[in-house]
């Protein structure tokens, strides 16, 4: 029996950085993960690896589309599609080494296989048949999630597949159809577009982007529908079936759609159905949702959860400070994590980017509140960039002018939203962010414009 002070089962970002800092503590940290390779679904098959893909696809499809009106000229673009996916591969080899390593330089004891909960204070972790025993007084799950599937439609690995295939496919489809026009959907229905396929996204509702602010994400449709992708809205898929290489897609009303891969992005679900969680009578909700306090503690003594497999947004960050803030408490120190400060991106082009509260949520609870809105093709260093789509729209109370919420669509919209985000953060009122220098010229200056804007100073609309 292998003694520690804290057990990590799951190495992804919200697990990693919870042992890491535990580490950094004092505590003598076990993390247990499957992979050879921790890292967990964001940087081995989620978030670094499409990131890699819609760079190097927006980079061709630049080449082929717009970089001629700056002057640059090619007389051949061709695809090399083996040159791009090595390349994420090696990204992604490179970044979960780099985990390796950090675990190891904080002598965090790695280990690799299934972690599993075993009565109070026990863990087992099996690995090609063999089974190493470990105890803590504290055990943290951060087991991350999974992609949901739907009756009716039967993942097979290469026609119809999840987002882990669809990062790999080793050509580009004829006819890519995506279930589902969330996140995975829009990211990787961009990738592929890029480089050359049909992409059709098949939406229940009668929008995409449902947790976006409505505003943003009816103008992220036009402009992703000028890419190319066709959107399809209100359609229900309820099954599909491969014949050889071809995919029939039957959605509710007897729609069919044919095509030649099939990509199911329909969320995420919790990997907390084999880790044990009966042994030792930890609850969640009917969706395997592991249900923790204010400390991240579960209903069994000893056992905290994070990341994924707890409610909120299903994003690496979100786990990453739980991680944190989880081994602080455990630590008895203070902790906090402001989830209404959680920015979040979806990585299309151009990026769209938020924190804090939509319009319709502000309407929903009652709250009266100002809008202040800039157009980037109003801000000269989207002109020059020739990336002039989009906008930053800031809301702010009515009364005290707190930033309650800020949105924006348009280029590297996930790195400004961090101005918001801090200054959300600090409880800043939009008066605070006009009073902030913003050096010219800047994308930045839009995000001044806008808080401007939310009193109907902007200078230049
Ligand atoms: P999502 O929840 O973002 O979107 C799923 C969409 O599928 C919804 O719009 C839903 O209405 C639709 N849908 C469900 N059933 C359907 C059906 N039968 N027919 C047609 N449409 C249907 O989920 P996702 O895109 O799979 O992403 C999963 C999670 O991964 C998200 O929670 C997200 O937070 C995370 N993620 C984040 C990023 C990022 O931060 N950039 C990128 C990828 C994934």
């Amino acid at each position: 029996m292998q003694e520690h002070d804290l057990i990590v089962i799951g190495g992804g970002p919200g697990g990693y950085v919870a042992a890491i800092r535990a580490a950094q503590l004092g505590m003598n940290v076990a993390c247990i993960d499957e992979n050879e390779q921790p890292g967990g679904t964001c940087l081995r098959v989620g978030c670094i690896p499409s990131k890699a893909m819609l760079e190097s696809s927006e980079l061709y499809y630049q080449a082929k589309h717009s970089l001629s009106e700056h002057g640059v000229k090619f007389k051949h673009v061709e695809l090399d599609l083996a040159t791009m996916l090595h390349r994420k591969d090696k990204i992604v080899d490179t970044l979960t080494r780099g985990i390796k390593g950090l675990l190891k330089k904080n002598k965090v004891t790695h280990y690799q296989g299934r972690g599993r909960l075993d009565g109070a204070k026990r863990v087992v972790v099996t690995h090609n048949g063999k089974t190493t025993s470990l105890t803590a007084p504290h055990i943290i799950i951060a087991t991350g999630s999974r992609s949901a599937s739907l009756r009716g439609v039967e993942l097979d690995g290469d026609r119809i597949v999840t987002s882990t295939e669809a990062l790999a496919f080793s050509e580009v489809p004829k006819h890519l159809v995506v279930i589902g026009g969330g996140y995975i959907g829009l990211e990787m229905g961009s990738v592929w577009a890029r480089l050359g396929a049909k992409v059709t996204v098949l939406e229940a509702l009668d929008r995409i982007l449902p947790a976006t602010d409505k505003e943003i994400a009816e103008r992220t449709h036009k402009l992703l529908e000028k890419q190319g992708i066709e959107f399809r809205l209100g359609v229900r898929v309820q099954s599909a079936k491969t014949k050889g290489k071809a995919v029939r897609v039957e959605c509710e009303g007897g729609e069919t759609v044919d095509c030649d891969r099939l990509l199911m992005a329909v969320g995420r679900v919790a990997n907390t159905d084999d880790v044990g969680l009966d042994t030792v009578s930890v609850t969640t909700d009917r969706r395997g949702v592991i249900e923790v306090n204010h400390d991240f503690a579960t209903s069994a003594a000893g056992v905290y959860a994070i990341g994924d497999c707890i409610p909120g947004p299903m994003l690496a960050h979100k786990a990453s400070e739980e991680g944190v803030a989880c081994v602080e408490k455990i630590a008895g120190r203070w902790a906090h994590v402001n989830y209404d400060t959680i920015p979040a991106v979806v990585y299309i082009h151009p990026e769209v980017a938020a924190v804090g509260r939509t319009e319709e949520q502000l309407q929903q609870d009652g709250v009266e509140y100002n809008k202040g809105a800039f157009p980037f093709v109003a801000n000269g260093r989207a002109k020059t960039l020739g990336e002039t789509e989009g906008m930053v729209k800031i809301l702010a109370d009515k009364k005290t002018d707190r930033v309650l919420g800020v949105h924006i669509l348009g280029p590297r919209a996930g790195d400004l939203i961090h101005e918001a985000a801090a200054a959300m953060e600090f409880g800043a009122a939009s008066e605070d962010i006009v009073r902030v220098c913003h050096a010219h010229p800047t994308l930045s200056e839009s995000v001044h414009e806008a808080a401007l804007a939310v009193t109907g100073r902007a200078i230049h609309i």
